[in-house]
């Protein structure tokens, strides 16, 4: 028998190996096509008395990415679709839909012929789950094989036997910990915990899995055993009520219940630890059909996996221009920002040349990729070759005639025109005329400084977050007169460095500015409205913020957040800044000397480690302080959701993001916008513009303007529009394509 995702190939001692190869795919995803091959192929090796047993393995460098998750989108339109018509009827079908990957791999680990899966790459999600239906796992010794059951990370969890398995094969403690994480786990540490039986040389996988067989592997589970004993003790025993209180609380604290998927793991483990197995696999069965109905695991699936990849793989970017390889890259200014841009460029192996003013600036912008990529080989996250390959790719200069033959410049220099104008010109002077020139601005209009270039076309802004190494977004900023060219050259650069890109047009603060200063003000207005300072960092947190806003703010640094207030007044006009948040900043600053964490004393004080960081007392004493009983603190934390979200609106409306997908994306990886909801317009959609602009009216009446929801959610709420009915992006491409 042929199939197209598979061969098989049967040795003399009847061992049948079978290799996924997914033709048209660049990596193994199970697709429905997928499912009813090794369906097909269980049952051959079953049916053939010449077969003793199968080992599963890839014809890829990696294993699998797991389930294709366009394909749980489509069962949940199938099920909204059906539910209109026939509730009962719709649950039942997503119910057989959740359940057969499980009840597969299920009939795998029972068709009574020993299986082993060779795991030779990346092995995620619903392939782990196989191989873990396996009766024999081997991974390969190597850097790139890895194994987790991220499911959590988008909104869902492991429903194909995940949560029943990893505990019955290691302690309780551990089997919580790397099912709520998501976590990636190295083949020693997958033997360790005894989820693998074998690691082998990546040239002896297949020789070790098929020794395995010829051994009398035993084609049946522990869990299947008589006797069979959890390791680490049952639920009730005295380690289970050691771990089950403490564990509770723990998710608790990392979640504050927003995650219902990481709750339903909970559930799925400690009750299905208590009955058998196949009982068990219908309680994950069960809970897996909830969870996939919540509008978490909708707005997750959507914004971190199918948006975010189509938006890694350019879905932004003009696609009648030819790709880039970067041969040379120019980075001008090696402070703060340049270095940075410069270790992330020389990562992902493109030679940078690294200028600045005088020499020892340039070679202490090139000490700060050495500080980074040394901790790595230290953590043994980078090998000594890496580091050494990384160096020699970064040449610190002061000499602009080495930008020579570079296919893009990116500058970094001081935040001051007169200076981004001479580096501008002194670049040109140099670049053969192809080459696209970049500024990292956060606060000047790329309009503006095109001015300074011989070129306006292939002027661009490419705005990097701090820390660069660390965070995964770049704002690709459009001037009036950037050319399609220098869109798609930055999209090509934003990806070989491997970050998300979201193209912006050109407007103060650009799109993440606008809504983290949205963010930071509301929590200065609470201040000053006397809500305890310790209220309003909780219940930012609480509503899904992974920093609170006035930790923030001290990141960001306080006597800066003081310089931007005091240059949008010379701009645009004292009615430009509330006069009351002005002079806490220049309290704060110019009396009490409290620039953020750089100078240690910001909204927090910052003890010498190992001691925590701590909130500044003195803060209680610049506002009668309210009593914690008279705040409103579910208000608190719909503040600041409702007060970002509709500046990412504004941001729609004003045209200045185009994207739905963009917007959402963005908001998540660059301010952490809570990512429960999918980001800041999925948050809109999910509550229903009608109900949000109500709620936002209301907000409007006690806390101000900045509430005032725009007109374009007006027409929203009057027409039942969602944002991505109305800036459909799949229709957009459609329409380009035509
Ligand atoms: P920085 O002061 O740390 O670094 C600027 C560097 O530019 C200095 O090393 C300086 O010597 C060098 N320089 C100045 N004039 C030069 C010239 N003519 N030729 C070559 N080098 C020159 O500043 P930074 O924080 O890295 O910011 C740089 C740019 O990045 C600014 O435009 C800033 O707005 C933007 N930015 C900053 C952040 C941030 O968080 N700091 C975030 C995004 C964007």
């Amino acid at each position: 028998m042929t199939y197209k995702n598979f061969t098989v190939e049967t040795d003399a001692d009847g061992i049948a190996l079978v290799t996924w190869d997914m033709p048209d795919r660049s990596m193994n995803v199970f697709t429905e096509e997928v499912m009813n091959e090794i369906d097909a192929i269980i049952d051959a090796v079953v049916a053939d008395a010449s077969v003793k047993g199968a080992v599963f393995t890839s014809g890829k460098e990696t294993f699998s990415g797991g389930a294709d998750l366009g394909m749980l989108q489509k069962m949940l339109g199938i099920f909204h679709a059906e539910k209109a018509k026939d509730p009962d009827r719709a649950t039942k079908l997503l119910f057989e839909g959740a359940g057969r990957m499980s009840w597969l791999w299920r009939k795998l680990e029972t068709c009574g012929k020993p299986w082993v899966s060779a795991i030779n790459g990346t092995c995620m999600g619903g392939a782990f789950e196989l191989s873990l239906a396996c009766h024999g796992r081997v991974a390969a010794d190597a850097d790139h094989v890895k194994m987790a059951l991220p499911e959590v990370k988008v909104g869902i969890f492991p429903g194909a036997g995940g949560t029943q398995r990893v505990p019955r094969l290691t302690d309780q403690q551990q089997a919580l910990q790397m099912l709520t994480s998501g976590q990636n786990l190295t083949p020693k540490k997958a033997k360790a915990m005894g989820l693998i039986h074998e690691i082998a040389e990546p040239e002896k996988l297949i020789d070790t899995a098929r020794a395995m067989i010829r051994n009398g592997l035993k084609p049946v589970q522990p869990w299947d055993e008589k006797g069979f004993k959890l390791p680490g003790g049952p639920i009730y025993s005295a380690a289970g009520a050691n771990l089950w209180p403490p564990a509770i609380a723990i998710l608790r604290r990392e979640t504050y219940g927003n995650y219902p998927a990481a709750t339903a793991i909970l559930k799925c483990v400690y009750e299905g630890l208590l009955v058998p197995f196949d009982t068990a696999l219908r309680i994950e069965q069960r809970y897996f059909t909830e969870i996939m109905q919540t509008r978490e695991a909708a707005a997750m699936i959507r914004s971190l996996f199918v948006s975010l990849q189509e938006l890694n793989k350019g879905a932004r970017r003009p696609a009648d221009m030819p790709e880039t390889k970067f041969r040379k890259i120019g980075v001008i200014g090696a402070g703060f920002m340049g270095a940075g841009i410069a270790y992330v460029t020389a990562k992902a192996g493109i030679p940078v040349v690294l200028i600045d003013r005088d020499m020892e600036s340039a070679e202490k912008g090139k000490a700060h990729s050495d500080n980074l990529i040394s901790d790595a080989v230290k953590k043994g996250r980078a090998k000594p070759e890496d580091k050494e390959r990384l160096l020699s790719l970064i040449t610190p200069s002061v000499d602009y005639a080495d930008l020579e033959g570079a296919d893009l410049v990116i500058e970094a220099v001081f935040e001051d025109s007169a200076v981004k104008k001479t580096a501008t010109e002194r670049a040109e002077a140099t670049l053969k005329s192809s080459a696209i020139f970049a500024s990292n601005t956060s606060t000047i209009p790329i309009t503006a400084l095109a001015k300074n270039s011989v070129r306006p076309k292939n002027f661009i802004g490419i705005h990097f977050f701090s820390p660069v190494d660390r965070m995964m977004l770049v704002e690709v900023i459009k001037g009036k007169k950037t050319g399609e060219k220098a869109l798609a050259v930055a999209m090509d650069y934003v990806r070989a460095i491997r970050k998300t890109p979201v193209v912006v047009n050109d407007t103060r603060g650009f799109y993440v500015n606008r809504c983290v200063l949205r963010y930071m003000s509301e929590a200065y207005r609470m201040l000053i409205d006397g809500v305890p300072a310790p209220m309003i960092e909780n219940a930012a947190r609480q509503a899904g913020m992974p920093v609170g806003p006035l930790a923030l703010a001290d990141e960001v640094a306080i006597d800066l957040a003081q310089k931007i207030m005091k240059q949008t007044i010379r701009d645009l006009g004292e009615k430009a800044v509330d006069p009351e948040q002005m002079k806490l900043i220049d309290t704060l600053v110019d009396k009490h000397g409290r620039f953020g964490r750089k100078n240690g004393k910001g909204f927090y004080d910052y003890p010498a480690k190992p001691a925590k960081k701590k909130l500044w007392p003195g803060l209680a004493d610049l506002y009668p302080q309210k009593r914690a009983e008279d705040v409103d603190y579910d208000e608190l934390q719909k503040r600041f959701l409702y007060i970002i979200a509709l500046e990412a609106a504004r941001v729609m409306e004003e045209g200045i993001v185009t994207d739905p997908r963009e917007a959402d994306v963005g908001s998540i990886l660059a301010f952490g916008f809570a990512p429960f909801t999918g980001g800041a317009l999925s948050y809109i959609d999910g509550i229903g513009a009608k109900e949000f602009v109500a709620q936002a009216k209301a907000l409007q009446k006690k806390y101000g303007v900045g509430f005032k929801p725009p007109k374009l959610l007006l027409d929203m709420a009057a027409n039942g529009e969602t944002f991505y009915q109305r800036f459909d992006p799949y229709d957009r491409e459609a329409r380009e394509a035509a």
